[in-house]
């Protein structure tokens, strides 16, 4: 029986050979690929109503990807149609939805089952994956949730008694008119960046609270005309010789995040920014990043230091001490009144929310196994953990190009091992604890001088140990052409208990 007619009811147990969580670039990746192998025994299980992932729950106004479209989109599904170079939100939740539909992937999704657990049936040679509306057992799971679903809203005192509306960027309150209203954010990350232009012509005043003061560039964004749309539709060499270009151009910018004093460059070019728009020494000092560029994600924007040289715009650089029922109050204990407190506070990527319900082969949770600093083969499979794969895992997110040509390594690899399976005759393969911990050692030998350990900021690259798993610290093109192939000896199997019976 196909899983894609199984998993039907709640409380039904269905069974698959793949099951995939999560419907954003790396959970429909995964699946196309399947497809092109001719591999339709699969289901994805998705929490939402609707494919997209973080593209589809982060429609704040003004968001758009901060890598160009023509790269940050699946290789083997171009889209000439791109209207700007850096696209906004919803031209990029309608491409996943048209590549969803074009790849026939829509029947293998099941919307509405978010999965709250999984543990290996070390019997069976199975996952038995837990979701809100039934159980479904497969013998691999693919992990395509990514580190940057799960919003976090920081426990502030009083937030409770606040009688205005609060909501986080990631889940955006459209229904909620900011037109003349005071608004207080907190938070001055890659998000915060993109929606503040956009509220603060509409607020009566703005609150910008700014715990560590952000790196800025201009992103030199613009129109994609339809000419070149034309042309990209009709010589589609043309649009991939325009990704290879800012392909290079990404992976040349990786020299500057490796060579910090190289940064120094670069800052100049902020610094001239906040000359230009911030008028105030005294509030141009408060803006003025104490930490060398690229440490924490660097951030680019046109509108940015405009908007918030309105004004209508106040930059607390105090510590927030609480929240009253109509203000937020700092450290000094200057109370700012407001109607809607908005959170561009981000996610906690190294404590992914489904670690510690994930049990492996000894009973033991990956939260467990990894004691708050995640660590997995290629950054894809964890030793102990057989069959489970994790797109975007740890050590595979970038601060110099785009996730989703990680994404489509980390599949490669995928589909080796899926392989191997099949050519050893056996149903579980894990990485050795040894190559596991060759490529962490690896990993932190690229990563030494790199401005991500040594630009003196705490950023969320790094985890509870102050390690760096979150990026990849080399280049792109070096990672996929390690997951290119199968390293036999890093992988040990495990024959199937069936197997020996039979
Ligand atoms: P973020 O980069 O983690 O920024 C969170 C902001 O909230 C930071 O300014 C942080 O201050 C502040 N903050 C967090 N907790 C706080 C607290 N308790 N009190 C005061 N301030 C607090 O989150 P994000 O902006 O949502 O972006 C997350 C990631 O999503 C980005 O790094 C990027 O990878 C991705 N993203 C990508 C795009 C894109 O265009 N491709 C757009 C948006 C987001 P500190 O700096 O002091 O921690």
């Amino acid at each position: 029986m196909s899983a894609a007619t199984d998993l039907t009811g709640d409380n039904s147990v269905a069974r698959a050979r793949i099951a995939i969580v999560g419907s954003g670039f790396a959970g429909l990746g995964m699946a196309i690929r399947l497809k092109r192998a001719r591999i339709d025994d699969f289901v994805i299980l998705e929490r939402a109503a609707d494919v997209g992932g973080t593209w589809r729950d982060n429609s704040y106004p003004g968001c758009a990807c901060d890598v160009e479209s023509h790269l940050y989109s699946f290789s083997f599904a171009p889209n000439p149609s791109w209207s700007r170079r850096f696209a906004p939100q919803a031209e990029i939740q309608a491409y996943l939805q048209r590549c969803a539909e074009r790849f026939a992937i829509i029947p293998h999704i099941r919307f509405g089952h978010d999965v709250t657990g999984a543990r290996w049936d070390d019997e069976s040679h199975e996952w038995v994956v837990q979701t809100t509306r039934g159980v479904i057992r497969a013998s691999s799971l693919v992990l395509g949730n990514g580190p940057l679903s799960d919003p976090i809203i920081p426990a502030l005192p009083g937030l409770a008694g606040f009688e205005g509306e609060t909501f986080h960027s990631a889940a955006w309150r459209h229904d909620i008119d900011l037109t003349g209203r005071d608004v207080a954010v907190i938070g001055t990350g890659a998000s915060a960046i993109q929606f503040v232009p956009h509220i603060q012509r509409r607020a009566r005043q703005l609150h910008l609270f700014q715990r560590t003061a952000p790196w800025v560039i201009p992103r030199h964004d613009r129109p994609v005309s339809p000419t070149w749309q034309r042309a990209y539709r009709v010589l589609p060499a043309l649009q991939r010789v325009a990704r290879a270009l800012i392909y290079a151009r990404h992976e040349l910018f990786l020299l500057l995040f490796r060579h910090p004093r190289w940064m120094k460059r670069v800052e100049d070019v902020a610094r001239r920014g906040l000359r230009k728009w911030i008028r105030d020494p005294e509030r141009r000092a408060r803006m003025t990043p104490n930490y060398t560029m690229g440490c924490k994600r660097l951030l680019l924007s046109d509108e940015y230091l405009p908007a918030v040289a309105q004004p209508n715009v106040s930059v607390i650089t105090a510590p927030l001490r609480e929240v009253r029922a109509d203000s937020v109050v700092d450290a000094d204990g200057i109370a700012h009144r407001a109607d809607v407190i908005i959170f561009g506070t981000g996610f906690r990527p190294t404590d992914p929310p489904l670690a510690p319900c994930i049990a492996g082969r000894d009973g033991r949770t990956l939260a467990e196994h990894w004691r708050g600093s995640p660590q997995a083969y290629l950054g894809t499979m964890v030793a102990g953990f057989p069959n489970l794969f994790i797109l975007l895992g740890p050590n595979t997110g970038l601060g110099h190009s785009s996730v989703v040509f990680m994404i489509e390594a980390q599949i490669e690899q995928v589909m080796l091992v899926l392989r191997e399976l099949a050519r050893r005759g056996v149903s579980a393969i894990e990485p050795s604890a040894e190559a596991q911990a060759g490529f962490v050692a690896e990993v932190e030998r690229r990563m030494r001088g790199t401005v991500w350990v040594a630009g003196h900021c705490m950023s969320w690259y790094l985890d509870r140990t102050g390690r760096n798993s979150s990026l990849w610290p080399d280049f792109t093109w070096r990672f996929r052409r390690r997951l290119q192939r199968v390293v036999r000896g890093d992988y040990v199997t495990v024959r199937s208990p069936a197997a020996d019976v039979g």
